[in-house]
C-alpha cells in the first residue's frame, strides 16, 4: 500500500500496486493523475489530456 497526494486537492489517495506511469484518477477532485517513481519514491502528477488534434503551425 502506498500512499500518495493528490497535487490538485492535497488529499490522500491510497494504491494498492501503483506502477510507473500509470494513469490514475483521484478519488476525491476527479483529476487525471500519473504515477511517477522517483527512486523510492512515488509522486502523483497531473496528467496533461492529450489532444489528438493539436494545432500544427509550421507554415
Ligand atoms: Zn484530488
Amino acid at each position: 500500500m502506498v500512499r500518495l497526494e493528490c497535487p490538485v486537492c492535497e488529499e490522500e489517495i491510497e494504491l494498492e500496486a501503483p506502477e510507473h506511469g500509470e494513469i490514475i484518477e483521484c478519488s476525491w477532485c476527479g483529476s487525471k493523475l500519473m504515477v511517477r517513481r522517483i527512486g523510492k519514491q512515488w509522486l502523483l502528477e497531473v496528467a496533461e489530456e492529450e489532444e489528438s488534434h493539436e494545432k500544427e503551425e509550421w507554415l
